[in-house]
């Protein structure tokens, strides 16, 4: 059951969790694109927690698509 109506919460690329944005801290390529903590470490994302950003940002390229 999928509300795509909802612009609150959204869907990991990677594993389609759902991820809240305003709570999870996710990983966001661009406004459709969004990784949840996991995935994002996994391709070598480090959050800091300090900074509350993400230093090292994780390897995304294959995700996007270059539109033309
Ligand atoms: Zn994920």
């Amino acid at each position: 059951m999928r509300d795509s109506s909802s612009d609150e919460l959204t869907e990991c690329e990677l594993c389609e969790v759902v991820l809240d944005p305003d709570v999870d801290r996710v990983f966001r390529i661009s406004d459709d694109l969004v990784l949840c903590p996991s995935c994002a470490s996994q391709r070598g994302g480090v959050y800091d927690e300090e900074r509350d950003s993400w230093v090292r940002f994780p390897e995304v390229a294959d995700l996007v698509v270059a539109e033309p």
